[in-house]
C-alpha cells in the first residue's frame, strides 16, 4: 500500500512528486508519458526563474529533478495508462494498462491517497490544413504564443470565456483580432463580450463555421462560412488561436469523483480535494480557470501539501 499514487506526469504531476519525495512519502507515479502538453513547445518564455526553454527540455528537467531527491521513496511506472481508479474499504485501487502491451496486461496498485494531474488536451479544429500550420500559425495558447504575433492581424476561434479572455490579451500585442463564434449569441459573460469588443481593434463575428486554413510556411489565412447564407469569406491573418473547449482525461474516474458537465473533476481551489475524501486533483483536469505550467505547477503543490497532512493527521 502506497502513502499516494500521483496520475500523470505533466508540470502538476512532477511538482507534487518532488515535494513527496522530500517528505518522504512513499509515492507511485503513474505516467502515460513523462512529459506535459507543452512539451511540443519550441520556446517557453513564461516559465518561473528560465528566460526561455524548449518544452521537450523542461519535461527531462522535470523528470531529472524528481529522481535526483527520489531516494527509494518515489517509484515511476512510465508509459502505462489508468484505465479506473475505485475506493476500497480502505484507501484506493489505481488500475492501469500497459498501452505498448495492449489492453488487459497492466496492474492494480493501491495507496491511502491519489491525486490525479492527468491534463487535459485543446480540441482541435478539424477542417482542412489544421493539421498541417498546427504550430505553425495555428495555436492554443495566446499567453504562450501572444507575443510573437506583435502587431499582425490575428483570428480567434471561440466565443467562449476562453476565446474571450484570448482576445483580450491578444489585444495587448495584435494590430487587430477577428473573433469567430459558430453560433449567434456568445457563450461568454455578457460583461466580458461587451468590454472586449468595445476595443477598436477588436471585430466579432458570428454564427459562422471556419471552413479551411491555407498558407506557405505559416498559416496566412483562414475562410468561414456564414451558416445562414452559405457565403464564403477568407480572412488574411498571422495567426489563428483556437479556444473551443478542452478535453480532460478523466474519464477513468468518471462516478468516483464530482465533475462539471465537460469533464473537469471540481475540487476546493484551497487545497485541491474533491468530492470524494482521500483523492486530490490539480492541473488543467480540474474546473479550476487559467492554464498555464506554473499554475499546475502551484496547484499540485498546494494539494501535496494537504495530502501530507491528512496522511500524518488522520
Ligand atoms: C501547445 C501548447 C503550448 C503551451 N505552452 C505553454 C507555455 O509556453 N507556458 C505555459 O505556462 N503553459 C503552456 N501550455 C499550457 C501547459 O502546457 C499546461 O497548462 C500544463 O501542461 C498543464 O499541466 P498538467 O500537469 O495539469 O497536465 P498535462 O501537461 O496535460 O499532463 C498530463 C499528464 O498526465 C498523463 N496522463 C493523461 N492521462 C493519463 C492516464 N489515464 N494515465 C496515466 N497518465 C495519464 C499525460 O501523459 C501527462 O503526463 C501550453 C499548452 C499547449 C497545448
Amino acid at each position: 500500500m502506497y502513502d499516494l499514487i500521483i496520475i500523470g506526469g505533466g508540470p502538476a504531476g512532477a511538482a507534487a512528486a518532488i515535494y513527496a519525495a522530500r517528505k518522504r512519502l512513499k509515492t507511485l507515479v503513474i505516467a502515460k508519458e513523462f512529459a506535459g502538453q507543452s512539451v511540443v513547445s519550441e520556446d517557453i518564455q513564461n516559465w518561473v526563474g528560465t528566460i526561455h526553454i524548449s518544452g521537450k527540455e523542461l519535461a527531462d528537467n522535470m523528470k531529472a529533478h524528481i529522481l535526483a531527491y527520489s531516494d527509494g521513496a518515489i517509484e515511476i511506472k512510465e508509459g502505462e495508462k489508468v484505465i479506473a481508479c475505485k475506493k476500497l474499504a480502505k484507501g484506493f485501487s489505481v488500475t492501469t494498462n500497459n498501452p505498448s502491451a495492449g489492453s488487459g496486461r497492466g496492474k492494480t496498485y493501491k495507496a491511502k491517497t491519489v491525486l490525479v494531474t492527468v491534463g487535459s488536451s485543446r480540441r482541435k479544429l478539424s477542417i482542412p490544413g489544421a493539421d498541417i500550420y498546427e504550430n505553425k500559425g495555428i495555436t492554443y495558447c495566446a499567453s504562450c504564443d501572444g507575443p510573437l504575433f506583435s502587431g499582425q492581424d490575428v483570428i480567434v476561434v471561440g466565443g467562449g470565456n476562453a476565446g474571450f479572455e484570448t482576445a483580450s490579451q491578444l489585444l495587448a500585442y495584435a494590430k487587430s483580432v477577428t473573433l469567430l463564434n459558430n453560433v449567434k449569441d456568445y457563450f461568454a459573460d455578457p460583461v466580458t463580450v461587451k468590454k472586449v469588443l468595445a476595443h477598436p481593434n477588436m471585430k466579432g463575428i458570428t454564427d459562422v463555421t471556419p471552413v479551411k486554413v491555407e498558407g506557405d510556411k505559416f498559416a496566412t489565412s483562414l475562410t468561414y462560412q456564414n451558416n445562414k447564407t452559405g457565403k464564403l469569406t477568407t480572412l488574411s491573418t498571422g495567426g489563428i488561436f483556437v479556444e473551443i473547449g478542452l478535453a480532460p482525461a478523466t474519464s477513468f474516474i468518471k462516478g468516483t469523483v464530482k465533475m462539471t458537465p465537460g469533464g473537469q473533476i471540481k475540487v476546493d481551489p484551497r487545497n485541491g480535494k474533491t468530492s470524494e475524501l482521500g483523492i486530490w486533483a490539480a492541473g488543467d483536469c480540474t474546473d479550476l480557470p487559467y492554464h498555464q505550467n506554473n499554475i499546475a505547477v502551484g496547484d499540485a503543490v498546494r494539494a501535496l501539501e494537504d495530502i501530507y497532512v491528512f496522511l500524518k493527521t488522520k
